[in-house]
C-alpha cells in the first residue's frame, strides 16, 4: 500500500460538544463507527442517535410487528454500551426508505432539536467500494442527511417546523459518513474497539440471522478488520474512517 500524503487520512476535527448520528437501522452505527462514539462520550461529548427506521424488514423469520420493537430493544442497549442513552426513530418503512422532502424534513427537525456540530451518518454512496452494491435505505438517509444539514439552517424550507418551535439551526460544521468508499478522515479506534464489539453484540437477535459464525467472533473480526484497514492509511493506529464534507 502506498503511503502518499494524499492518501492519508486526516483525524477528525474534535473542536465540537454535540454530534448527532442519523443512520437507516438498528446495527448501522454498530457496523460503522461505534469505536469511535465511544471515545467521544468518554470524552464528556453529547451524542444522540436517530434511526430512520426500526429494522423491521431485517429479520427474515420474524414478522415486522415483532421484529421492530425487538430490534429497538437492541438499538437501545447498543447505544447505551457507548455511551448514548437518546435514542429517536423516524419510523420510516424498513426497506422502502425513499429519498424526498419528507425524509430530509423529518432528518433537518431531529437537526433542530438537538442542535449539533457534527453530523454522523453511514455511506451514501452506491457501493461500499469496487462492486458490493449498498442498499437502498442507506443511500437514501446518507443523502438526505447531507441536505438535511443545509436545510435545518433555512427558515423558509421547512416552515412549518418553525410554527412548531423548531428555530432555525446553521451551526453544523461537518457531515461525517461512516463506511463511505472514499474516506478523507479518521478517529483511533484503539480505546472504543472492546465496547463497539460490545456494543454490535447487543443485536445478538440480529447477528444471529446475519451470519452462521459465532456472533462474538463476527463481530470482534468485522470490527477489528476494519479498523486494522484504515489504520494503513492512519499512521498504524487501528481507525474509524469517515467521509468529511465541511460546511
Ligand atoms: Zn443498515
Amino acid at each position: 500500500m502506498t503511503d502518499a500524503p494524499s492518501d492519508r487520512l486526516l483525524p477528525l476535527p474534535d473542536d465540537w460538544r454535540r454530534a448527532l448520528a442519523v443512520v437507516a437501522h438498528p446495527d448501522d452505527l454498530e457496523h460503522g463507527c461505534a469505536a469511535a462514539i465511544a471515545a467521544w462520550t468518554d470524552a464528556g461529548r453529547e451524542v444522540a442517535y436517530v434511526l430512520a427506521t426500526r429494522g423491521e424488514a431485517g429479520i427474515d423469520t420474524l414478522e415486522p410487528a415483532r421484529c421492530g420493537p425487538l430490534r429497538e430493544r437492541e438499538q437501545r442497549a447498543g447505544a447505551a454500551v457507548v455511551g448514548v442513552s437518546v435514542v429517536e426513530f423516524l419510523d420510516h418503512r424498513d426497506g422502502v426508505v425513499e429519498y424526498g422532502t419528507a425524509l430530509r424534513r423529518d432528518i433537518a427537525a431531529a437537526i433542530r432539536r438537538h442542535r449539533p456540530e457534527l453530523v454522523i451518518t453511514l455511506n451514501h454512496r452506491d457501493t461500499w467500494g469496487g462492486t458490493v452494491w449498498n442498499t437502498p435505505d442507506h443511500v437514501a438517509v446518507g443523502r438526505a442527511t447531507l441536505d438535511a444539514a443545509g436545510d435545518a439552517g433555512n427558515r423558509w424550507i421547512f416552515p412549518d417546523l418553525v410554527e412548531q418551535g423548531l428555530e432555525p439551526w446553521d451551526g453544523v460544521r461537518w457531515v461525517a459518513v461512516a463506511g463511505s468508499p472514499q474516506p478523507t478522515h479518521a478517529v483511533d479506534a484503539t480505546p472504543g474497539l472492546d465496547r463497539a464489539v460490545a456494543s454490535l453484540l447487543e443485536h445478538r437477535t440480529y447477528l444471529e440471522t446475519l451470519t452462521a459464525q459465532d456472533p462474538e467472533t463476527y463481530a470482534r473480526d468485522f470490527l477489528t478488520g476494519h479498523a486494522r484497514a484504515a489504520g494503513e492509511r492512519f499512521g498504524g493506529t487501528p481507525a474509524v474512517a469517515f467521509e468529511v464534507f465541511p460546511r
